[in-house]
């Protein structure tokens, strides 16, 4: 470390999944607050345009590395994203997704106990399956299928929660875990398969939006300058909150009406196609933030149609340069 932080009260920060959609919109926040950033990806799902802005930022660094292999540096602080949050992405290798979740874990998780520094967790909705209980409350404990094509990022991200509070019990590590529902903002990947760039994307394009099942299943959606400062929230809070605390946005929309609003505010002329419902697809999904309120005195602000606003017009700058490449 360089001997000018022994005066300097700025930490170092390590950003695992920097790369990707919500990391590099938290890159960006902790270099705002004046921190310098070790943004580690192996770019699997993200990419270099996610921070090509901050290259000429003396207090920003890359490294490209796998979570699933150790990993030696020095750093005040870690948020491990790293891990594919699409379903066609975690599909595409589940082997790899699992190990990612599972041995990423432990990797941080060791570096963190050496280092005696605080470490974040992102987790997910996704821990508590296709729900019994509406709205999900943490103390929920989930409906997983444990060996369904959803299941190497649901059970990765399941084992993650457990070995961090082992790591917690065992170490006294001081250890953050968030569930983080549906987000969703400007640097999704176009191409990313989930549903709300999915839908934008389609409808910029005027090609059919393609709603899975009938589209009476629901999902909340959060806005990812909203999610990000819950993120930062939950790493600032006292050593006793450990959650894991519920991050998302609690209005709950059907797919249906999410395809309705994006054509009306894109004035496209997509036609709506139904195709077949993915196996064990959740059929609903709503946070219970009761707890993120309480603890972090955090609460989504920025709601559906200004996020979906914000979103589009990203859609709308990238798509041509994307439609050349
Ligand atoms: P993303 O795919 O855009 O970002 C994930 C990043 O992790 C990518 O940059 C990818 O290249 C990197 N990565 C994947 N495997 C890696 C590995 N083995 N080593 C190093 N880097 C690796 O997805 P996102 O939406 O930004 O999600 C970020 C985190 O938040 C993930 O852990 C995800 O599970 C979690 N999460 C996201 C959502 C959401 O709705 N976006 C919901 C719940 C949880
Ligand atoms: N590890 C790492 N960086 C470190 C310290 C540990 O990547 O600075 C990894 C290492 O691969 C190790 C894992 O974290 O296997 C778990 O570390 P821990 O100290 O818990 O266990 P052990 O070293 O006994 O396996
Ligand atoms: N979905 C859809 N059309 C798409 C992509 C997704 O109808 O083009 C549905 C999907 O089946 C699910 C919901 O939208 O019911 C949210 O899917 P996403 O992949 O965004 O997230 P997750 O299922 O992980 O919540």
């Amino acid at each position: 470390m360089p001997l000018a932080r022994l005066y300097d009260s700025r930490k170092r920060i390590l950003v695992t999944g920097g790369a990707g959609f919500i990391g590099s919109h938290l890159v960006d926040r902790l270099l705002g607050q004046g921190h310098e950033v070790l943004c580690l990806d192996n770019l699997f799902t993200g990419t270099k345009r996610n921070i090509d802005h901050l290259h000429t930022n003396p207090r920003f660094e890359f490294m490209r590395h796998d979570v699933t292999f150790p990993l030696y540096v020095e750093v005040d602080e870690i948020y491990n994203l790293a891990c594919p949050a699409s379903p066609v992405h975690y599909q595409y290798d589940p082997v790899q997704t699992a190990k990612t979740s599972v041995h990423g874990a432990i990797n941080m998780l060791g570096l963190a106990k050496r280092l005696k520094c605080p470490i974040f967790q992102a987790s997910t909705s996704e821990v508590y399956g296709d729900p019994a209980v509406h709205p999900q409350t943490e103390d929920y404990w989930g409906n997983v299928n444990p060996i369904g094509p959803r299941s190497c990022y649901d059970e990765g991200k399941r084992c993650a929660e457990t070995l961090f509070f082992d790591y917690h019990r065992q170490h006294g590590l001081r250890i953050k875990v968030a569930r983080i529902f549906n987000t969703y903002g400007p640097r999704m990947h176009h191409a990313d398969g989930r549903v709300v760039s999915n839908f934008i994307v389609q409808a910029l394009r005027d090609d059919p939006i393609t709603i899975y099942g009938d589209g009476s299943q629901t999902r909340s959606f959060c806005y990812v300058d909203d999610l990000v400062d819950g993120l930062v929230r939950m790493m600032d809070s006292t050593p006793e909150q450990t959650g894991p605390t519920n991050l998302g946005n609690p209005g709950e929309f059907t797919i249906l009406q999410l395809a309705q609003m994006v054509l009306d505010m894109t004035g496209s002329r997509s036609e709506i196609v139904f195709k077949p419902l993915p196996q064990d697809d959740p059929k609903q999904r709503r946070p219970d933030i009761g707890k993120a309120r309480a603890e972090l005195d955090w609460e989504p602000r920025v709601d559906l149609q200004d996020g979906l606003r914000k979103t589009i017009s990203y859609f709308e700058k990238i798509l041509p340069e994307v439609n050349l490449a």
